[in-house]
C-alpha cells in the first residue's frame, strides 16, 4: 500500500484557485490522468491531468515525453510516484513552474475527454454480495449465493470495444428474451435495461505469462480507478446465463468516467478488509497482513437519473441511491488481481477488472434498477411523478463518487453519464 506523503498533504494549496474550492473533485492531493483534445478539433488525444476545473497538459509541462496513457501505466512504482511529486510540487503555491504551466492549462469545459487508455482486456468480478444475494434470490429463490461465492472471486471475461466515455449515447439492445411461462422465445427490443454501478480497476505493469503476482504486490501492478456503468440488459441475460454466464446482456455498452484516479492518491482512505463472523477466511494466496490491516476502499458511490422529461424541462438528475465502496465489495482489488493471475495468466498495462455491481446491505443502497425495484414488480417514483421500472429510452445515468475522511482532503472521482435511446 501506498504510505501517505507531501503530496497528501491537506495543508497543501495549489495556484490554479479552482483547485482550492470545497467540494471540488480535483484539488492537488488528487491528481487524476486522463486523455483529452480541446473540443471540436481534431487534435490527436494527449494526456492530461485534471487540477480543480482545469486540465494540465502533461506533455507541455516537459514531465513525460508519451501520448500513450498505456506507456505512463507500464512505469514502476518509484517511477510514478516521482511522477507524481513532480506534478504537485509543479502545481503547488509558490512554485516557479507557475508562469510557464499556465499555458499548458485547459479549462475543462473546453475539453472532449476520451477512454483514459487502450483496454485490451476487461473482466467483469462480482464482488457486491449484497447485489449476488438479491439478485441470487430472484432468480434461485432456493439458493441465493452458490457454494462458491465465499471462496473464489467470481467473474468473467467482458468485452472491450464497446467500453465508451462518459456522454455515451447507445442504442437500446435487441435479443432473445423468454417468459417464464412462454413456450419459446421472442426476438425485440430489451424490456428490461438496467445500469450497474461498478468501480473500474486498472492495471498497471503487467505480469509474465505463467507468472501470478502475489497478493503482496498486487497493488504495485494497479494504476487506478475510474467509475464504471455496466449496462445490463435483464431479459437477455436471464434467458442467455446458463451455463456459460452474460454474454449479449452486458456486451453492448459499457461507460467509464474519463478520469483515472491512482491508487497514490486513494492511500489516504483505505479500510480494513474484514469478514463476517461465520464466514470462511481467503484461501492464503488470496490473503495477506496489509489486505486485512487496508485492502479495502472507502469510497461513497451515488446513483442519479434525468429522464427525457425532466431534461426538456430543465430538471437537475435525481438521486437514486448513495452507498459505500467499502461495505459493498467482498473481495479487495489486491485479491482480484492475485485471484486472476495464480493460474498465470498474464494481464497487460490497460487491462480493466470490474468490480461488480456495488449494492450496500440496504434496499435504498442498491447498485441496479432490478433490485430497487425487486425485480421490477415495485416501481419506483421519481419526484415528478414518473415512474421507472427498468430504464426508458432518452433516460440519462449518472454515477458519481469521492472520498471523505477526517484529516484528509475530499477528493473525487468525477462522474460518469450515459443515455440509452
Ligand atoms: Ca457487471
Amino acid at each position: 500500500m501506498t504510505a501517505l506523503n507531501a503530496t497528501h498533504d491537506p495543508k497543501l494549496r495549489s495556484w490554479v484557485a479552482s483547485a482550492n474550492e470545497a467540494g471540488t473533485d480535483f484539488p492537488i492531493q488528487n491528481l487524476p490522468f486522463g486523455r483529452f483534445r480541446t473540443a471540436g478539433s481534431s487534435e490527436d488525444f494527449r494526456i492530461g491531468v485534471a487540477i480543480g476545473d482545469q486540465v494540465l497538459d502533461l506533455r507541455a509541462t516537459g514531465l513525460i515525453d508519451t501520448d500513450d496513457m498505456n506507456v505512463l501505466m507500464n512505469a514502476g512504482t518509484k517511477e510514478r510516484q516521482a511522477l507524481r511529486a513532480a506534478i504537485s510540487a509543479g502545481l503547488a503555491e509558490g512554485s516557479d513552474r507557475q508562469a510557464a504551466w499556465s499555458k499548458a492549462l485547459l479549462p475543462q469545459a473546453r475539453a472532449e475527454m476520451t477512454v483514459p487508455c487502450r483496454i485490451g482486456d476487461y473482466t467483469d468480478f462480482y464482488t457486491g454480495i449484497h447485489h449476488a444475494t438479491t439478485i441470487g434470490k430472484l432468480f434461485r429463490p432456493d439458493q441465493p449465493l452458490m457454494p462458491n461465492y465465499k471462496w473464489v472471486p467470481i467473474g468473467y471475461h467482458g468485452r472491450a470495444s464497446s467500453i465508451g466515455v462518459s456522454g455515451q449515447v447507445f442504442k437500446r439492445p435487441n435479443g432473445q428474451t423468454k417468459a417464464p411461462d412462454a413456450a419459446e422465445p421472442t426476438f425485440g427490443p430489451s424490456k428490461r435495461l438496467d445500469y450497474e454501478l461498478e468501480l473500474g480497476f486498472f492495471i498497471g505493469r503487467g505480469n509474465v505469462q505463467g507468472e501470478p503476482i502475489a497478493i503482496a504486490d498486487a497493488e504495485e501492478h494497479l494504476f487506478g480507478v475510474t467509475l464504471l456503468n455496466d449496462w445490463s440488459a435483464r431479459d437477455l441475460q436471464a434467458w442467455e446465463y446458463q451455463p456459460l454466464g452474460p454474454f449479449l446482456s452486458k456486451n453492448f455498452a459499457s461507460t467509464l468516467s474519463p478520469w483515472l484516479v491512482t491508487m497514490e492518491a486513494l492511500a489516504p482512505f483505505r479500510s480494513k478488509f474484514e469478514r463476517p463472523a461465520g464466514d470462511p477466511q481467503p484461501l492464503p494466496y488470496l490473503d495477506s497482513a496489509a489486505n486485512r490491516e487496508s485492502g479495502a476502499l472507502d469510497i461513497t458511490v451515488e446513483v442519479l437519473l434525468q429522464t427525457a422529461k425532466m431534461r426538456a424541462e430543465g430538471v437537475a438528475p435525481v438521486r437514486l441511491t448513495r452507498g459505500s465502496v467499502a461495505e459493498a465489495a467482498y473481495w479487495t482489488a489486491a485479491q482480484l488481481v492475485a485471484h486472476h493471475t495464480v493460474n498465470g495468466c498474464n494481464l497487460q498495462p490497460g487491462d480493466m477488472l470490474g468490480s461488480g455491481t456495488l449494492s450496500g446491505p440496504k434496499p435504498d443502497e442498491a447498485g441496479s434498477l432490478i433490485e430497487l425495484t425487486q425485480g421490477g414488480k415495485q416501481p419506483i417514483t421519481l419526484p415528478n411523478g414518473e415512474k421507472r421500472t427498468f430504464l426508458e429510452d432518452g433516460d440519462t445515468l449518472v454515477i458519481r463518487g469521492y472520498c471523505e475522511r477526517l484529516g484528509a482532503v475530499r477528493i473525487g472521482l468525477g462522474e460518469v453519464s450515459g443515455t440509452v435511446v
